[in-house]
């Protein structure tokens, strides 16, 4: 995200869930490394799945029950009135990245916005627009990566659960920049590199003398390849024309005993350690040189 090549290793990822004594399990491992500039987490080396499809597990049809496809007023509240208040461009024009079965794209448009989707999974897909009532029109079966839209045609371009899992964030915000129209928003939001739960459990794992992290999951689900923090995007948008308009963590979960879980948030919220980062960009208007 900031171009560095420099970085501390963290620890050794197996490609399962670790447990408390990961020195039993039998399996591959990767490194984990963060960027000494920036702060990005990410897998060195990288492993490449045989097929990307792979890292989007598909359900069966089973898995649908009825209340997945249930809208709840309060489900998108929060991210529509973000962009409302946000927002300087006289559009409404939606691009929804990882639509999923389109329940974003129903809250959007019932909210006055005029939503449009990419979903690369094909079983997604035909239940947003057979169940959900999407139409065919305005949702492509398609990653981001491979999508092609017009420049500047979006006021709003929303990462939902998606932009923690692509191989080239770097490129991929170089994609929707170019779909977004000058002053339009950007919503990301991805775990964070800094989350304590990962840094406790690193030293958790050194006093068992072990060098493994629960940071990242490159080789299982849910295939998470980079964890950021809020400054990888603040030297993104150095060379690439746009704004941190907002950015705030969020606690999350403790998992910790439901006593102490009140003190670990309040950490959280104090130390910006908390699980997750959302980010606002906001794309520049035109300046006279470019
Ligand atoms: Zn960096």
């Amino acid at each position: 995200m900031c171009g560095s090549k420099e970085y501390h290793i963290l620890g050794k990822r197996l490609n399962q869930s670790q447990g408390s004594n990961p020195r039993n399990k039998i399996g591959v491992t990767t490194t984990i490394v963060r960027c000494k500039q920036c702060g990005l987490n990410y897998a060195n080396p990288q492993p490449i799945p045989a097929s990307i499809a792979d890292h989007y597990g598909i359900p069966p049809e089973s898995y649908w029950s009825k209340q997945y496809f249930e809208i709840k007023e309060a489900d998108y509240k929060r991210e529509l009135d973000l962009f409302k208040s946000l927002r300087r461009t006289d559009g409404f024009k939606v691009l929804d990245i990882g639509a999923g079965v389109g329940k974003a794209m129903v809250a959007m448009q019932r909210a006055g916005l005029d939503p449009y989707g990419l979903e690369p999974s094909e079983p997604f897909y035909k239940k947003a627009i057979e169940r959900m009532g999407i139409s065919a029109a305005r949702l492509q079966l398609e990653s981001v990566e491979a999508a092609a839209y017009p420049a500047e045609t979006f006021d709003w371009i929303n990462f939902g659960a998606v932009f923690e899992h692509v191989y080239n964030p770097d490129e991929v915000l170089a994609r929707a920049l170019h779909w977004l129209r000058p002053n339009g928003l950007i919503y990301i939001e991805v775990p964070n590199s800094n989350w304590l739960m990962a840094t406790f459990a690193r030293y958790y794992y050194r006093l068992r003398g072990t060098d493994y992290v629960i940071n990242l999951s490159p080789m299982h689900t849910p295939f998470h390849l980079h964890e950021f923090t809020h400054k990888c995007f603040e030297a993104h948008d150095k060379v690439h024309g746009y704004d941190v308009a907002l950015h705030k963590y969020h606690p999350c979960e403790t998992y910790m005993p439901k006593f102490v879980a009140p003190f670990f948030q309040m950490l959280m919220a104090l130390t910006s350690t908390g699980m997750q980062l959302e980010v606002w960009l906001r794309k520049k208007a035109q300046t006279l040189n470019g």
